[in-house]
């Protein structure tokens, strides 16, 4: 069998806190367990999101946590440059050669216009109808869209969704399918003139860098979907998807400044081990017993991804008194 080759693809948005972690721990064992590559791409399109320092800050928690990668900025590869802000070129000539079969049109609705949550690659929101395809051959170009717009605000690019059902075998979920073209419309691939935005990229990257496994959290299944469309569009190769649960408080939400530090570099600084805090993303995955001290390195024999629990990992008492002590 062919090994795998995955990825780490952090956004240099925020500190790399709990939650991320324990989805790059996931997916470098999915990878490292059968003998895979992995490749560390930094996804840093997000402006004005993208924090400075934030993406050697991330690789540096990644290390510091024990996971590796064979290919990356700092480890160089045959598939480089590994940030995405250096890879317009790319973009923009799959942009072209999407605006040449006619399956992408600028929109200049506002996010109030159409709730569309799906320009950001997290989430849908249940509520949001899907894009109406108001901007469909409304404006010649970009330029024109763009024109249309008071200052400061940008069009954004989007697909002409086949109508059909969307579906893919998740290795973790099993089988997800969607009605793309009727629950999110003509989604939103990039709010930038050359297509440098998150779906056209990402999907783009993974063909690109020869990524054959995306584990990701599964807030992410929805933009699986809109990924595979693209993929479909330009006769690029499906990777296998798996979409693991997120890390969520105990109010059920996921985790955020209001629910405590749980930034690794936070933990870090407070005197934690490393092993410590894997200990807690293995616990969380059913890979280590409470209060376990581990490496990644530990973990990757016998590493089986069913073995992870269905429902997201909650950061609750028993989590937080882990790290409650600090070093001591
Ligand atoms: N860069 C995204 C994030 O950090 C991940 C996107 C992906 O895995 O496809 O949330
Ligand atoms: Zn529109």
């Amino acid at each position: 069998m062919k090994k795998p080759v995955g990825r780490l693809a952090p956004s240099p948005t925020g500190a790399l806190h709990l939650g991320n972690a324990r989805t790059f721990l996931l997916a470098w064992l999915s990878v490292r367990s059968r003998g895979g590559t992995l490749v560390l791409r930094v996804e840093d399109l997000d402006h004005p999101k993208v924090k400075p320092g934030a993406a050697a800050a991330a690789l540096e928690d990644l290390r510091w946590l024990g996971l590796d990668w064979d290919e990356g900025p700092d480890a160089g590869g045959p598939h480089g440059p590994y940030v995405q802000s250096l890879r317009r070129a790319s973009y923009r000539a799959a942009l072209d050669a999407l605006l040449a079969k006619g399956l992408a049109y600028p929109c200049t609705c506002s996010r109030r216009d159409v709730a569309d949550a799906q320009s950001a690659p997290h989430g849908r929101d249940p509520h949001s109808l899907a894009y109406s395809g108001a901007c469909r051959g409304r404006y010649a170009s970009w330029d024109e869209a763009a024109a249309a717009l008071p200052a400061g605000r940008v069009p954004a690019w989007r697909f002409r969704t086949p109508p059909g059902i969307s579906s893919f075998d998740d290795v973790f979920l099993g089988r997800k399918e969607l009605d793309l073209a009727g629950e999110l419309g003509d989604f939103a691939f990039a709010r930038d003139r050359d297509g440098a935005g998150y779906q056209l990229a990402c999907t783009l990257d993974d063909a690109a860098m020869g990524v054959t496994e995306v584990l990701r959290g599964d807030d992410l299944v929805d933009a699986t979907h809109c990924q595979l469309a693209i993929q479909a569009a330009l006769g690029l190769p499906r990777p296998v998807y798996a979409h693991v649960p997120l890390v969520v408080a105990e109010d059920g939400r996921r985790l955020a400044k209001r629910h405590g530090d749980t930034r690794i570099c936070a933990l870090r600084e407070a005197g934690l081990p490393p092993e410590r805090v894997v200990g807690l993303l293995a616990w969380w995955s059913g890979l280590a017993p409470y209060g376990a001290e581990t490496r990644p390195a530990d973990l990757v024999r016998g590493f089986d991804l069913a073995r992870v629990p269905r429902a997201p990992a909650v950061l609750d008492s028993r989590a937080k008194a882990i790290f409650a002590t600090g070093g001591a």
